[in-house]
């Protein structure tokens, strides 16, 4: 599958200042060259060589239409593996932020979580961090925070054999500065989401796409869209979106407009490769209700 290009025009400076993390340029190449179903060779997507200090909002690039998909708060060995045999037969991209509490110890569920984030992991699709206990960011010291981003990143390296780069703040609150250079210290670029599918509001595959049908009207080029792999009809859903944005697809072409492309993170990294570092002060996120 070919990607967009990204070329989000609102890189909202997330107090880049306070990390002053200068950008290393890494190779440059075609994005549609790339494969989104392998991740990258050099692991995933190290943010040394994409953008160190940057971060994804979840625009599409303009006057594109893309859906990124990402799933928070697994890995659950009840309900993950349905979604990721979906993926697989329909050959598309997808990110998955991860929770160390359900990663952590020697119990048998502990185990079984680690087996499917390393199920994730093979079969290509990219994993990021979403903090240990998925608590309010902002209002952690320095030691809180260690352990929220260090002990995670511990435990997908340990199943991995690999660090990770991406970061996602539960409830996509990140706006302590304390926080923020946290984050961006250890080199993790924070992605944000620019649809939410609010799947924890409703408890029917049917009521998530009536979400997702809302925030497309709200949102018609689309963007990195929030759901959990963690509730089953939320898992449920994910055929029901695909089906939805392959309609919608057809109904553009049929108008001569550009249809939606399902892209991986992967396509996010261009802009921020090239783009110069945001000059304007940061811009204040409204805390998140889930994430
Ligand atoms: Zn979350």
């Amino acid at each position: 599958m070919s990607s967009a290009l990204a070329r989000p025009r609102a890189l909202a400076a997330l107090a880049l200042t306070l990390v002053l993390a200068p950008l290393v340029a890494g190779a440059t190449g075609d994005l549609d060259e790339v494969d989104h179903k392998v991740k990258p060779a050099d692991g995933n997507l190290w943010s040394s060589r994409y953008g160190h200090g940057r971060m994804i909002d979840g625009h599409c690039p303009p006057r594109r239409r893309c859906v990124a998909f990402t799933f928070d708060d697994g890995p659950s060995w009840e309900t993950t593996p349905r979604l990721l045999d979906e993926l697989d037969r329909r050959g598309l991209p997808a990110t998955f932020f991860v929770t160390g509490h359900r990663l952590d110890g020697r119990g048998e569920v502990a185990r079984r979580n680690r087996e499917v984030l390393q199920r994730t992991w093979a079969r290509g699709y990219l994993v990021g961090n979403h903090t240990y206990n998925h608590d309010l960011l902002d209002t952690m010291n320095e030691a809180q925070l260690r352990f929220e981003l260090d002990r995670t990143s511990a435990l997908i390296e340990e199943a991995l054999g690999t660090r990770v780069w991406l970061f996602r703040a539960p409830f996509g609150a990140l706006h302590h500065p304390t926080a923020v250079r946290a984050v961006f210290s250890r080199g993790y670029t924070p992605v944000f989401w620019g649809m939410d599918s609010n799947d924890w509001r409703v408890n029917t595959p049917e009521g998530v796409l009536a979400n997702v049908r809302a925030e497309l009207e709200r949102s018609p080029r689309g963007g990195v869209l929030l759901m959990h792999d963690t509730l089953p009809w939320s898992v449920a859903a994910f055929p029901l979106i695909v089906d939805e944005l392959e309609r919608r697809s057809a109904e553009l072409v049929a108008r001569g407009e550009q249809p939606y492309q399902v892209v991986s993170m992967e396509a996010f990294w261009q802009p921020l490769r090239t783009a110069p570092a945001p000059s304007r002060p940061p811009r204040p996120r409204r805390p998140r209700r889930r994430g």
